[in-house]
């Protein structure tokens, strides 16, 4: 038998896990039914959320055997989900899967037709277009990824997504990169395997709202370029260097006008130019510097990349217990 773990991050997701455990397993049940050697595991992780996701998932739990869940002490953050998923999975394959139905469920079976005969290491969906989503931010993230793949040596695919069906030795591969500041996008890729982009169209959430934000997206993107280039600090050098000879030109100007046409130089106004220039540089490429410093400070302390405050068997132990002894609490 093979066993296919499907890991799901969840973020106040409570609306949409019942319709999403029904969908999911509409579509397990059904490639048990094709494929006899499959056993399917679902492995919720619940990341912090506000809403009444741990008791759905509890349920869930309840009602269903496959059913196990991880439940943080707060919220880590949608890579970190990802991660708690993968290193708790115990399937053969792993999938990795929105909540909100914008990963459709349907997709599985063709995905594990790529898979199964070892001749791909992973199948993901990849959206052909962006429908649905506001012009600005398409253009942001048509220039993320040209910059993107421009300064990094891991591509870095545009349209690419968290919706991953996997084989377990790309995910032991992807948890031996335990890094603290996690890019997946980058992480995915840098782990290279045979990739299936199967090409999709993209759905919008139909219920709940995205956890994204313009500027939550935006400061995603500068972790992604900073986990994955170091051409930023090539930038700061390069900068630096451009200014030393546009100053050295400026003296040989300066010197020349002075000595040979005997003009006068309006001190002033050239050492403030000069002053504000050469100090916005400086601080520019110190910020740079300062931004991979605290990376690799955040990296140094080897904090752990999630904390979970309850987990399945915790509460099935827990239910046991007091099945036994209804008294005691
Ligand atoms: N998510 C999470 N932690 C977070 C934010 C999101 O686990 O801090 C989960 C969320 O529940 C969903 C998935 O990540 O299953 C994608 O989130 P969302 O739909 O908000 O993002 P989008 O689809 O807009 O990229
Ligand atoms: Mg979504």
């Amino acid at each position: 038998m093979k066993l296919v773990s499907v890991v799901v991050p969840c973020y106040n997701e409570e609306e949409v896990l019942p319709v999403f455990y029904k969908e999911i397993t509409k579509v397990t049940d059904q490639m048990s039914k094709d494929y006899p050697e499959l056993e399917f595991e679902y492995l919720f992780i619940n990341d912090g959320s506000k809403d009444k996701t741990l008791q759905v998932f509890r349920q869930l739990a309840d009602k269903d055997k496959r059913v196990r869940y991880i439940s943080f002490s707060r919220n880590f953050g949608k890579e970190s989900g990802m991660y708690a998923g993968l290193k708790n999975a115990k399937g053969d394959y792993v999938v990795v899967m929105d909540a909100d139905l914008q990963h459709p469920p349907k997709f599985l079976p063709e995905m594990y037709s790529y898979v199964k005969d070892g001749e791909y290491d992973c199948a993901t969906t990849r959206r052909v277009n962006r429908k649905g989503e506001s012009k600005i931010r398409s253009w942001f993230a048509m220039k993320f990824y040209k910059i993107m793949n421009k300064i990094s040596d891991t591509e870095i695919v545009d349209g690419a997504q968290d919706f991953r069906f996997m084989t377990r030795q790309m995910v032991d591969s992807i948890l031996e990169m335990s890094e603290y500041n996690r890019f997946s996008k980058g992480i995915f890729s840098w782990v290279g395997f045979n990739v299936k982009y199967l090409p999709y169209e993209n759905v919008e959430r139909e219920i709940g709202t995205t956890s994204w934000s313009f500027w939550g997206l935006f400061k995603y993107s500068l972790e992604g370029i900073m986990a994955f280039s170091t051409a930023p600090l090539a930038i700061s050098s390069l900068l630096g260097i451009l200014s030393c000879i546009i100053s050295f030109i400026l003296i040989i100007i300066t010197v020349i006008k002075t000595l040979v046409f005997g003009e006068d130089v309006d001190g002033y106004p050239t050492t403030i130019c000069v002053i504000f220039m050469l100090s916005g540089l400086q601080l520019f490429c110190t910020g740079i510097l300062g931004q991979y410093l605290s990376k690799t400070y955040l990296e140094t302390k080897h904090r752990p990349i999630y904390i979970a405050k309850e987990t399945d068997e915790m509460y099935r132990n827990r239910k046991q217990k007091n099945k036994k002894n209804p008294t005691e609490k």
